[in-house]
């Protein structure tokens, strides 16, 4: 199969008054895993329905393998879009249900036979032809969904959020094998969520949205690591907004005076070219907490607090802890027999600005 790019160039789409898209540019390319995450009501969904052809954009140009598909109608695309509650026909079984699209299409019944049965193959489903939706798991059900969109042999396959109908062992289960078999037939893939995990764990790439608006597009790593906005920032991942003065030095390096939290240096590619007021995003693993009595790295940047809360997560504890007029999230990696710090906890935190990024605006 030969794998396309999908680009959006300058796409604007209004609902009367309201624009839900606005001026979105997106270069998806050929054969990439690529999410869009976002909050509910950011205009998600309504931009994969456009590229599938279910609603009409007013502004901009839609290409898929450099062609503008604006004007063409859903099933002159070679688009196939998987519905978040799979759609399947209850009263079909799972071999008609695949075979769907494909007798629609008038194809020779040899073909669809050939056609569907690759399909359920792929996504492992062979014997389960005969059975009826109803009889399947959530898992299940979504293979079948899959295959039926696969069977049409679509140059782009979009994904309304693939995995939030499964409990959470089947969606880390499905998140890999999505994730395979995407690999193995190389169609470039969009894909919904809001939900920031799934979106890290899977995709190449992903754009965030925010009101319509591209808020930023990246690997999962870079947009953890180098938020755009203070809303990437508390989007991809848990942040902590900490308000500072910046500082530039003559070798380019940027101190940070944090309120409260004392001061950081940060190395120019954190720093930017910001000087004066700033934010400073800092991940709940950028600090180090110890107890009072515990001998205090030089190189970071210290602070007494008190534990407010803690909440074992299994691999880490995140504390909640008050220091220096703030209420940060810390993350203390779990370790066999080590002891958590107690609500009320005397503690110090330690800030390392190594991890800190400023955050514009
Ligand atoms: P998401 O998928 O990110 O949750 P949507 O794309 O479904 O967001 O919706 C984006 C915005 O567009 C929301 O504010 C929603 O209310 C609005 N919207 C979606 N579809 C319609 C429609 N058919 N008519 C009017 N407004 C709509």
């Amino acid at each position: 199969m030969k794998s396309v790019s999908v680009q959006c160039r300058g796409i604007g789409l209004s609902y009367g008054a309201t624009e839900v898209l606005k001026d979105v540019n997106l270069e998806i390319e050929p054969g990439e895993f690529y999410a869009l995450l976002g909050p509910s009501g950011s205009g998600k969904s309504t931009l994969l329905r456009l590229i599938a052809g279910f609603v009409r954009h007013q502004r901009g140009e839609l290409l898929v393998d450099g062609q503008d598909l604006t004007a063409l109608e859903p099933w002159e695309r070679q688009v196939g879009l998987v519905f978040q509650n799979y759609a399947l026909w209850p009263h079909l079984t799972v071999w008609d249900n695949v075979a769907f699209g494909l007798v629609e299409r008038r194809m020779p019944k040899e073909t669809i036979r050939r056609k569907v049965g690759a399909a359920l193959e792929l996504v492992g489903l062979s014997s389960f032809g005969e059975r009826r939706p109803g009889q399947l798991s959530g898992g299940q059900q979504q293979r079948v969904a899959l295959a039926r969109t696969l069977v049409i042999e679509p140059q782009v396959l979009l994904l309304d959020e693939p995995l939030s109908n499964l409990d959470k062992t089947l969606r880390v289960q499905m998140r890999q094998e999505l994730h395979a078999m995407q690999r193995r037939l190389g169609v470039t893939t969009i894909f919904v969520t809001h939900d920031q995990e799934e979106a890290m764990t899977t995709a190449d790439r992903m754009a965030v949205l925010e009101h319509g608006v591209v808020q930023q597009v990246g690997t999962p790593m870079e947009l953890y690591d180098e938020p755009a906005n203070a809303f990437v920032a508390g989007f991809v991942g848990t942040t902590n907004l900490v308000p500072g003065s910046a500082r530039l030095f003559a070798d380019g390096s940027v101190a940070v005076e944090l309120d409260g939290l004392g001061t950081i240096r940060l190395s120019e590619a954190a720093g930017g070219f910001m000087r004066g007021p700033v934010t400073v995003a800092l991940r709940p693993g950028a600090f180090v907490l110890g107890s009072r009595r515990v001998v205090r790295d030089a190189r970071l940047a210290w602070t007494e607090g008190v534990v407010q809360a803690a909440e074992f997560l299994g691999e880490t504890t995140r504390y909640r802890v008050q220091a220096g007029g703030q209420v940060l999230s810390v993350d203390e990696v779990h370790r066999i027999g080590q002891g958590r710090f107690a609500p009320g906890a005397e503690v110090v935190v330690g800030v390392d600005g190594t991890q800190a990024r400023l955050i514009p605006g």
